[in-house]
């Protein structure tokens, strides 16, 4: 049957609509263009689980109404479900086809404010009045379900080989950022000065389809002032030459911050050089900026209890995973890097690695805070 030819109405309509659609195209990639990209590496050997890192940011950025509940740096032992319960069955990123030139929103989940967790209120009143035989701290009010770091430490495998790890996680600062392709209010952008992805307050409505779209769903919604917010790489930090205070005050130095282009900075050398530092979950497809050195871990036992040189305590395919495919060349560099250091050979890869020099994780971004003066008299 023959088509219906169109009005001259609809064809104006189509005309239109495509016109818009370019349009919208052009501002998201000035949106997202960004002359330089800051990054960062955390080595997973080294974290031990301390949130010391979790704790700087809420002290810096989230502990006023509104953000109480917000915790823009967790820490979650893996394998866990996470913060928030679950984040890597929602949904979000891209499908990315034809080696890039294609990115493909895949729809995602609004988290629940129970699979984040609540600020939860504590009975600090009736500890500090009561007798210390019958009264203890616990969280008042509705019985906390969920939390931040929620599951420490339960891991996994079976015994005697089971394990676990840490994972730290921020806003990942990603390349194709799905939260700002989601954003109707074109209120998410990259800074042009160093790809910080942060949130335009001014513009932004409390939509949350930012939230829904972001995969590693790291936006949070304030109830209070009506907006999505989250980590913003501590730009005000950045801009006077100060490391975030998750990473300057992690005391197991664990994490590198400098410009991902600094062919000499060590995150350069961890991320390109050496390829030992891995984005997570890099089939989401928003490139992002975070990188992580996969844990290593002892060998397996068998069933008898020997040692099983030849299978991992942590199985390949779940490191896999977490961090895509190159997961096992990077470890075995790592395994091969030390024991050229154990045999008296120089190794540059763990050299980074042992961090003996903290300042130099975060060159250019090593002035201490304390040396400056801040305009909004916080600093960490
Ligand atoms: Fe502690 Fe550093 Fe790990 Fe954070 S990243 S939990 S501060 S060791
Ligand atoms: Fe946006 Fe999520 Fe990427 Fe952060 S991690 S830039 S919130 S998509
Ligand atoms: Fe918080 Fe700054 Fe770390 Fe982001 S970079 S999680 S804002 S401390």
């Amino acid at each position: 049957m023959a088509e219906k030819a169109k009005t001259a109405e609809e064809i104006a309509k189509e005309k239109r609509q495509k016109e818009l659609a370019k349009e919208l195209q052009a501002t998201k990639e000035r949106l997202r263009y960004s002359k330089r990209q800051i990054a960062s590496v955390v080595d997973l050997n080294k974290c031990i689980g301390c949130q010391t890192c979790s704790i700087a940011c809420k002290t810096l950025w989230t502990d006023d109404e509104g953000r109480d509940y917000m915790w823009w740096n967790t820490v979650n032992t893996q394998p866990g479900s996470g913060t928030p319960k679950d984040w890597e069955k929602m949904g979000g990123g891209y499908k990315v086809r034809f080696e890039g030139k294609v990115r493909e929103p895949i729809k995602g989940k609004l988290p629940t404010r129970d699979e984040f967790g609540e600020a939860w209120k504590f009975n600090y009143e009736e500890v500090h009045k009561g007798s210390s035989q019958t009264t203890y701290l616990k969280p008042i009010g509705k019985e906390p379900e969920w939390g931040m770091n929620w599951d420490e430490d339960q891991g996994g495998g079976v015994f005697p080989n089971a394990f676990y790890f840490y994972l730290p996680r921020i806003c990942n600062h990603c390349t194709y950022p799905t939260c700002l392709d989601a954003c109707p209010r074109n209120a998410i952008y990259k800074r042009q000065e160093d790809g910080i992805v942060v949130v335009d307050e001014k513009r932004c409505k409390g939509y949350r389809f930012c939230i829904e779209a972001c995969p590693y769903k790291k936006i949070y919604f304030n109830r209070k002032d009506v907006l999505g917010q989250k980590c913003i790489f501590c730009y005000p930090r950045i801009e006077k030459g100060v490391a975030p205070a998750c990473a300057r005050q992690c005391p197991a130095r664990v994490r590198w911050v400098g410009w991902l282009d600094d062919v000499q900075g060590p995150v350069h050398k961890l991320v390109k050089k050496w390829k030992v530092a891995l984005p997570l979950h890099p089939e989401y497809g928003t490139e992002p900026n975070v990188f992580y050195v996969p844990p290593l871990a002892p060998p397996r036992l068998d069933t008898t209890g020997k040692i099983d040189i030849l299978k991992p305590r942590i199985p390949l395919r779940y490191l896999e995973y977490l961090f895509g495919p190159e997961a096992g060349k990077a470890l075995t560099t790592l395994k091969a890097e030390m024991a050229k250091r154990r045999n008296g050979q120089p190794s540059e890869l763990t050299e980074i690695l042992i961090a003996k020099d903290w300042k130099g994780m975060f060159k250019p971004f090593d002035k201490d805070p304390l040396s400056l003066t801040w305009t909004r008299g916080k600093k960490g």
